[in-house]
């Protein structure tokens, strides 16, 4: 390490101001309520609904356990074609839930699940599609939902990346039967650990809600075998103050986002996602793709010389979750069915990317792109 130079880290938690948090702890310790449906618990599931413009939310104590709550609530069982190039949670719920994955490529472009590919992966067993909206990015939603209804396959996304993305000023949240929000610290939008599940009619919220307490409907009711993924009080006022503030800090991600692409936009062998046409994106993830034979350096040695430097890039998603020795034995994971996938997750480096970011970290990042 180099003890020259300040560290920077790919991201940095959006912090609410601790004054202001202190007031609300005052009034927690008043209220001697700290977990079960809440009074801020009921807040932020209000002011949430109202931020991302969808209905029907309810709150997690992580992003993973909607996930696997979803599959719950929607009786998913048999196989499920899901996309590699993610986070391992989004697997890992399948597992879970005892279903079998079934890995289908991605598109270049956008890294996300290519719809062109998810017929052929279908079987008998096939019951539901678990797409991920990658870095934010929305997947090609309307395809995906016409596959699903001629087999008539649910749809999960996971649209951890994805808080406040909409699409034609539509939330990418109304897509598919659910949505699933992570509201991890290194996510856009936090709460510490915090998630949320999205659905489309009050049924099924009150299903979710049941499921995520133990399946009580009421006092001696238990209509399912629930677990326990309630967001406590403390997390859900902390999550308030966030949201007041993170408006802003997407505004400074995508002046960031900006800065970054004017600097990389000359530079043989590099490629960075553009904005989309009609999208209002999160700049959740700056990801820039190495070409090493146009660049001249491998990613990873570019990921070694900002590390070198005291710049810690991500290899995020390095290495895919189907050559993980769990999900390596699936017919679905070998190599040659995910060329795409593949070679995205051996040229993918993100860069550090969070609405503290100042210029002189920036420009830092920035010149060392360039070979001297
Ligand atoms: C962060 C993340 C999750 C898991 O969320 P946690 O809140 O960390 O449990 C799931 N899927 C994706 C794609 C993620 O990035």
């Amino acid at each position: 390490m180099n003890l020259e130079k300040p560290i920077i880290t790919v991201t940095s938690p959006l912090l609410p101001d601790l004054k202001e948090f202190e007031k609300l702890l005052e009034d927690i310790w008043q209220r001697k309520w700290l977990t079960n449906n809440g009074y801020y618990h009921q807040e932020l599931e209000k002011a949430l609904a109202e931020y991302l413009k969808v209905p029907y939310i309810s709150l997690f104590t992580n992003g993973t356990l909607p996930l696997i709550t979803a599959l719950q609530a929607l009786r998913i069982t048999g196989e499920v074609i899901t996309t590699p190039y993610s986070f391992v949670a989004t697997t890992h719920s399948l597992w879970w839930n005892g279903i079998k994955p079934v890995f289908v490529d991605v598109e270049e472009r956008t890294g996300n699940i290519d719809p062109e590919k998810i017929e052929a992966a279908i079987t008998p067993r096939t019951t539901a599609i678990m797409p991920v909206h990658v870095y934010g990015t929305p997947c090609n939603t309307y395809k995906i939902q016409q596959i699903a209804d001629k087999y008539g396959l649910k749809v999960i996304y996971d649209a951890a990346h994805a808080f406040g993305v909409t699409v034609n000023g539509k939330s990418v949240l109304e897509a598919g039967d659910m949505s699933t929000l992570s509201f991890h610290a290194t996510k856009v939008y936090n709460t510490v650990e915090g998630g949320a599940l999205i659905c489309h009619d009050e049924a099924t919220k009150k299903r979710i809600d049941y499921l995520k307490n133990f399946g009580f409907a009421d006092e001696v009711t238990v209509v399912a075998p629930g677990i326990n993924s309630k967001m406590d009080e403390i997390r859900a006022a902390y999550g308030l103050l966030n949201l007041k503030q993170v408006d802003k800090a997407i505004e400074a991600r995508k002046t960031i986002a900006a800065q970054y692409r004017a600097g990389l936009q000359n530079i043989k062998g590099i490629r960075f996602l553009s904005d989309i046409d009609g999208v209002k994106h999160n700049y959740a993830y700056f990801p820039v793709f190495i070409d090493e034979q146009e660049y001249g350096l491998s990613r990873d040695e570019l990921y070694n010389k900002l590390k070198e430097n005291n710049i810690f890039a991500r290899r995020y998603f390095y290495p895919l979750i189907s050559n993980f020795p769990i999900y390596r034995g699936l017919e679905s994971a070998v190599p040659a069915n995910l060329p795409v996938a593949t070679k995205l997750a051996e040229q993918v480096l993100c860069l550090p990317m969070y609405a503290d970011l100042v210029d002189y970290e920036i420009d830092r990042v920035l010149e060392l792109f360039f070979i001297s």
